[in-house]
């Protein structure tokens, strides 16, 4: 149950206006809140500093006045004193107690203690010199004793001026300020919340626009611009979106190219059959010669047809999935030997001279089939492609990561301006002497896509009039690619070097797996 719920949460995707929202609402309240609770507070305290300083100031102007009339003394107490004593407690609703070098109480302005004995901590303190105040938050009043000078030089303490004073009223006061700055507060919340939404909304504007046109994008309209550039986030998705519909593009393009060649070629022969089919029917009476020169004609075209087809299905089925390949370890040079002995009556037949060095042992894993198939289009091609009483030279070697195969031919060669081409599909230099000799075109282009397969590559150098050298290089451990891993660089160096060390025939065209 807790799981499903969990997994239901992590489905759940939240749009990033929320956490936005959020953001801009704890970025806008902690201030606002933080600061409402100080001002509060500072408030009320600096109402009190300032209520007891007041007290005290009046306290002190009476004290001088107590200290010139000698108020101290019983038998010259100034009432005028009593009376301004009176009005200044009532003033600050509070209670003023005189008190004598005794302790005992001279004057109570609520007329209760006179006469007793008053003996509290800022008394004493203050007939020690230290007159300070006491504020009982709890109690809600404050306490301040005031010195009262002898009339005499020496201006000695003569008795003790003590007023106490509520803090309610002023708290009361506070509260109704605190009540209103609350209001404001509300209202300042609700404008933050207002304020938020709409930030969040407006700053995720951008994305809400590039998912429009990703929409439309979707719906086929490949050629939708998009260019989201109101942040960089957008301008990267927006430029990674854009690549990606070049390349779909481009493999539309080279797609449709590729069926328009494969129902051209596919049609040559048919043509050519209907061709020879339509003469032979529109005789009334041929030769059985002709006929029979004629049913050859078609039964080659046949063959032609058949083999383009095959040829065909052997690429789509490797562009399908690399995990067909069905990898042992194989005995190469016992593999090229068997090519060879293959090809032998073609290459006695052209009067071509088939070489084979193998300059050392080579054991390697790869699929024997696909691999056959690479090696024997190139040592065909050499045949093909060659001059009578010409020579094929194929050398294998290694080292101890790869091994090479080196097919080098006396042939025509390849001029450098197709020698890019030639591993395309459907491609040939020359369109007749290629038919002439049953190419289809898709050969080279089998060979690479199987090399590559094998996580290797293959390197042409040609020279027109003298012939072409292709060579091949495959790891001796094939190591499976989980898709979308990186693939290990090509030692190109000694690649370069192999190549110039090779007959020097000019140009050299490679290709090879892109990491
Ligand atoms: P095809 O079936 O026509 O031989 P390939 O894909 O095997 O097709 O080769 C493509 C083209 O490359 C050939 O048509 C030919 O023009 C050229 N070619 C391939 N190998 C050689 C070679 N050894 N010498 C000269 N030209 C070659």
């Amino acid at each position: 149950m807790l799981s499903r719920i969990r997994a239901r949460g992590r489905n759940r995707s939240v749009s990033m206006k929320v956490p936005l929202f959020l953001l801009f609402l704890i970025i806008g309240f902690l201030p606002m809140y933080i600061l409402g609770r100080l001002t509060d507070q500072s408030f009320r305290q600096t109402q009190i500093d300032s209520r007891i300083m007041e007290v005290q100031n009046q306290c002190l102007i009476v004290s001088n006045k107590m200290s010139r009339s000698g108020y101290m003394s019983e038998d010259s107490r100034d009432s005028t004193v009593d009376v301004e004593l009176d009005t200044i407690a009532d003033i600050f609703n509070g209670r003023i107690v005189v008190v004598n070098k005794n302790f005992k109480v001279i004057k109570d302005t609520f007329r209760l203690a006179e006469g007793r004995t008053h003996v509290a901590e800022e008394v004493i303190l203050c007939f020690q010199g230290e007159s300070r105040s006491r504020l009982e938050k709890d109690k809600h009043y404050f306490a301040l004793a005031v010195p009262v000078y002898s009339n005499t030089e020496e201006k000695s303490i003569e008795g003790v001026l003590v007023a106490t004073a509520s803090t309610e009223n002023l708290m009361d006061m506070a509260g109704r300020v605190g009540e209103k700055a609350a209001f404001f507060q509300t209202m300042s919340w609700w404008v933050l919340v207002v304020a938020a939404a709409a930030l969040s909304v407006l700053l995720m504007r951008p994305f809400g626009r590039l998912e429009r046109v990703l929409n439309r994008v979707a719906d086929g309209n490949l050629d939708q611009a998009i260019s989201e550039n109101a942040y960089k986030e957008t301008k990267q998705i927006s430029l990674a979106v854009q690549n990606t519909i070049t390349k779909l593009k481009t493999v539309d393009q080279s797609r449709d190219e590729f069926v328009s060649n494969v129902s051209h070629e596919l049609k040559t022969p048919i043509t050519s059959i209907r061709v020879l089919a339509d003469s032979l029917m529109s005789m009334e009476e041929a030769p059985v010669e002709l006929y029979q020169e004629f049913m050859s004609d078609i039964s080659d075209e046949i063959d032609r047809e058949s083999k383009i087809i095959d040829d065909l299905l052997s690429l789509v089925k490797m562009d399908k999935a690399v995990e067909e390949l069905n990898i042992v370890q194989l005995d190469i040079n016992g593999l090229v030997q068997q090519i060879l002995k293959r090809l032998r009556p073609i290459a006695r037949r052209r009067n071509v001279e088939l070489i084979y060095e193998s300059i050392r042992e080579v054991t390697a894993d790869v699929d024997e089939v696909k691999l056959s198939l690479a090696i024997n289009n190139l040592v065909e091609n050499a045949i093909k492609y060659n001059i009578e009483g010409g020579w094929v030279h194929v050398t294998l070697d290694a080292d101890h990561k790869y091994f090479f195969v080196k097919v080098s031919d006396s042939g025509i060669g390849i001029p450098e301006e197709f020698q890019e081409h030639v591993f395309e599909r459907f491609y040939r230099v020359d369109k007749a002497r290629s038919r002439e000799t049953g190419g289809t075109g898709l050969g080279l282009a089998i060979t690479r896509k199987v090399i590559l397969m094998h996580h290797g590559a293959v390197r042409l150098m040609s020279k027109e009039g003298e012939g072409s050298t292709f060579t091949v290089r495959i790891p001796l451990n094939y190591i499976s690619y989980p898709s979308g891993d990186p693939q290990p660089s090509s030692p190109k160096g000694r690649e370069g070097q192999q190549a110039a060390g090779g007959r020097g025939k000019g140009p050299v065209s490679e290709t090879q797996e892109q990491t």
